[in-house]
């Protein structure tokens, strides 16, 4: 699943070829794909409207379409969000065509429908629940280690799943959760608000630094996950436990270790983490 270093890689793509551009026409071909609103609403709000900004939040892809409305795109488990020639073959499992004013086409695939597409102002879609209130971004420079110290202090579920909630933090998943707990030598099952201040610290550290060497490598393509080029990333060649269960701590020799929590797979090393 596409996490936080994943979809900042395909923004940062999107955004120079994106904004300036006009969405001139849209054709849905699964149209269940757009949670909100109405298909064919979609289809009539979406066209003729300009790209200003593409951001991001948490996992959530966020164009800015002028007067507060957002194009919101979620990728779920296998979605993919590409920009590419309106002459290209069409991929199987492509659910929404954007048409743009320059010849091109966002095109959005997804082959285990997970992922979904939101078109609204943010208060409309908070208010519809299309899109959950979200978590401080971790790599924001005002997000401190003392503010995560208070979002997990008192929690008495593993830290594993604390970190998977995206109101607690917004973009962590599954590969960067355990990347990021074992480059801070801290077990996942253990009880998040357990942790001293020192520890935490390490955390909010580990946190980062994971998240930011994936998105200096571009994501991981541990699964199907493609840029918005269609092309893999370079972090799964890098990661330290995610996807590596019995094989060989790269610091202590000890094989990996493999639990479920929070309906996860977690691989953690019993040494190294605390
Ligand atoms: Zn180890």
């Amino acid at each position: 699943m596409p996490e936080l270093p994943e979809v900042e890689t395909i923004v940062a793509d999107l955004r120079p070829h994106l904004v300036g551009r006009t969405i001139v026409r849209c054709e849905l071909r699964f149209p269940s794909i757009v949670r909100h609103p109405e298909p064919e609403v979609f289809i009539d709000s979406i066209t003729g409207l300009r790209i200003e900004a593409v951001g991001r939040r948490g996992k959530f892809i966020l164009i800015a379409l002028g007067a507060g409305r957002l194009l919101v795109v979620h990728l779920g488990m296998s979605g993919q969000l590409r920009l590419v020639d309106a002459a290209s073959e069409i991929a199987k499992h492509t659910h929404a065509i954007l048409d743009l004013d320059d010849g091109r086409q966002l095109r959005y695939r997804d082959p285990r429908r997970f992922g979904r597409l939101l078109l609204g102002t943010e208060d409309e879609l908070l208010l519809s629940g299309t899109l959950p209130k979200l978590g401080p971004e971790p790599i924001d420079p005002t997000f401190d280690a003392e503010e995560l110290f208070k979002r997990l202090r008192r929690r008495r579920a593993p830290l594993k799943a604390v970190l998977l909630d995206q109101a607690i933090v917004a973009g962590v998943g599954n590969i960067y959760a355990d990347e990021s707990l074992h480059r801070a030598r801290l077990r996942p099952d253990r009880a998040a608000g357990s942790l001293s201040r020192k520890s935490v610290r390490r955390l909010h550290a580990s946190l980062r630094d994971s998240l930011e060497v994936a998105i200096r490598n571009r994501g991981s393509s541990v699964d199907t996950y493609r840029d918005a080029w269609g092309e893999v990333g370079n972090q799964q060649e890098s990661l330290l436990v995610y996807g590596r269960a019995g094989e060989p701590c790269f610091t202590c020799g000890r094989p990996l270790a493999v639990v479920r929590l929070a309906g996860r797979t977690t691989v953690f090393c019993t040494r190294c983490q605390r």
